[in-house]
């Protein structure tokens, strides 16, 4: 939306911290609505005027990322959608191109668990929508057809800075990637700016960079039912941590929830996770790789994490398993002493944090 809304704004809380070496430090809080979530932005230790300043140049920037991105409303991509649809060798929105490319090799990484070529199953389950009010599940006659068509991002052919794609089926659909790809720019924008202590959090994905105050970021792992806290973890130096929960988007038909994580082999919402973290330095990876773990499950998320190159992972499964690679387990502090846990093999040959 070109319109951000700006709550409270500038929403400012100017505290001071102490910092390792004892001398106080600002911390500028600003809050806006962007991806259809609120981002919230902390940057510590600039005066106000240098901290409001890069907040604005953010939020300018993730207005322009939220119309370019937008799987529905008319703008660069379901410009682009149609021009895949019409199998026309196109010039690609510059908005788009770089993130399409990424979103090709993510995709290749995972085995197409993360596929944003799908965007023709996500609309017809009702999730390219702002209200998910009296949706129901689509016939399953309708899936079957979609999948038939295998729609994939191998079917594009991408040229310089042309496309062509073969597959009619392949709709763009960049709800599992978008988000992540916009918190990158925004951390490299602030870097830019000579801000070196940071977080952006668009509604609970964040990259952290620097510490506050000379302590870690304290970030907290959303319980899987949407509400409380299942854990707590420290990130510092530059790092993003993501999660994919079936919380976020669903309805409920017939006393079933569908939810808006899709396993592209099925057609139907994603069976046997109810949520999944992942900590990596890029948030982009981060983010496709939280939603193909999601698809992966219980199973299967630890030989697509190693494809992914993810080295922390937290997988809740639906018998509320929290599964673990040793790694994380190290950085997690659960809230719940008794909660079941199961410790998977290490996700790295090398790195030797990775160990039981
Ligand atoms: P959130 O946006 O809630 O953090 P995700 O990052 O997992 O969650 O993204 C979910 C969104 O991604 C869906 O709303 C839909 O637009 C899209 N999507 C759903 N299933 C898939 C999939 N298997 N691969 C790629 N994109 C998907
Ligand atoms: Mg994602």
């Amino acid at each position: 939306m070109t319109t951000a809304v700006r709550l409270a704004a500038p929403l400012l809380v100017m505290l001071l911290l102490l910092s390792a070496c004892d001398r106080p430090q600002p911390v500028y809080n600003s809050r806006f609505l962007t991806f259809g979530t609120l981002t919230d932005i902390s940057i510590v230790g600039v005066t106000h005027e240098r901290a409001m300043r890069a907040v604005e140049t953010l939020e300018d920037d993730f207005a322009i990322m939220n119309k370019a991105w937008h799987a529905w409303a008319p703008g660069p991509l379901t410009r682009t959608n149609n021009l895949l649809a019409e199998g026309v060798r196109f010039a690609v929105p510059p908005s788009v191109l770089t993130l399409m490319k990424k979103a090709r090799q993510l995709a290749r990484q995972s085995d197409n668990l993360f596929n944003p070529a799908v965007g023709r199953l996500i609309k017809l389950w009702g999730f390219q929508s702002d209200t998910l009010e009296d949706h129901r599940p689509p016939e399953k006659e309708a899936i079957e057809k979609l999948l038939a068509a295998h729609p994939t991002m191998d079917d594009i052919t991408i040229d310089g800075i042309h496309a062509k794609c073969s597959n009619p089926a392949v709709q763009l659909d960049f709800g599992a990637i978008g988000k992540g790809y916009g918190i990158d720019l925004a951390i490299e924008h602030l870097k830019e700016m000579g801000i070196q202590n940071a977080i952006v959090n668009s509604g609970g994905d964040l990259r952290a960079i620097g510490s506050r105050g000379g302590h870690p970021w304290r970030i907290a792992i959303r319980s899987p039912s949407g509400s409380g806290t299942l854990g707590f973890l420290y990130v510092s130096g530059d790092e993003s941590v993501f999660t994919s929960g079936n919380y976020e988007r669903n309805y409920l038909w017939e006393g079933k929830l569908y939810h808006h994580i899709i396993d592209p082999r099925t057609g139907y919402p994603a069976e046997g996770t109810r949520s999944v973290t992942v900590i990596h330095d890029n948030a982009t990876v981060a983010d496709a790789a939280a939603t193909a773990l999601f698809v992966a499950g219980p199973k299967d998320w630890h030989r697509i994490a190693r494809q992914m190159g993810i080295k922390y992972v937290l997988l809740i499964d639906t018998d509320n398993i929290v599964h673990m690679n040793p790694a994380m387990k190290k950085r997690v502090q659960l809230m719940d002493r008794n909660q079941p846990v199961e410790i998977s093999a290490p996700l790295t040959d090398t790195v030797t944090a990775d160990r039981p």
